[in-house]
């Protein structure tokens, strides 16, 4: 069995941001020179996200919209988690709903995907380094 492990670096400059990610994993995809395997995308920060759906700018406003509405940035008096001197106890809570990771199948040397389907790197707590893994094993 093959394996290809690879880190992707993020500098976001603002607080929060969806970025399709979906190139830079099919060249990792590329690199390993796997045909039948799986490949897992993963953020390694618990203020960020993986996730797929479909590369829609309405959609992506409504997620962030959806968000804040769930967990609102302001006031910083609304988490606990702040009263350790962090202002992001929002970032955790956006990261939590939408996922840490995503697994995709891969076939014919393809990322096997459903229609519309794209990867996402979502960021809610920027303004810094982060980074996503690429892991993929197979053959
Ligand atoms: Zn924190």
């Amino acid at each position: 069995m093959k394996h290809f492990r690879k880190e992707l670096w993020f500098n976001i400059s603002s607080r929060r941001a969806l970025i399709n990610i979906t190139d830079q994993v099919d060249n990792c995809l590329k690199e390993s020179g796997i045909q039948e395997g799986l490949c897992l995308i993963n953020a390694m920060h618990i203020t960020a996200s993986v996730f797929i759906n479909d590369d829609e700018p309405g959609l992506h406003k409504d997620f962030d919209d959806w968000l804040e509405g769930i967990a609102p940035h302001e006031p910083l008096s609304r988490y606990r988690h702040n009263l350790t001197g962090e202002d992001n106890g929002d970032a955790h809570l956006k990261r939590q709903i939408m996922g840490r990771e995503v697994v995709v199948a891969v076939t014919g040397g393809k990322l096997d995907f459903g229609p519309w389907e794209q990867i996402f790197y979502g960021e809610f707590d920027g303004w810094r380094r982060k980074r996503v893994l690429v892991k993929i094993v197979g053959e």
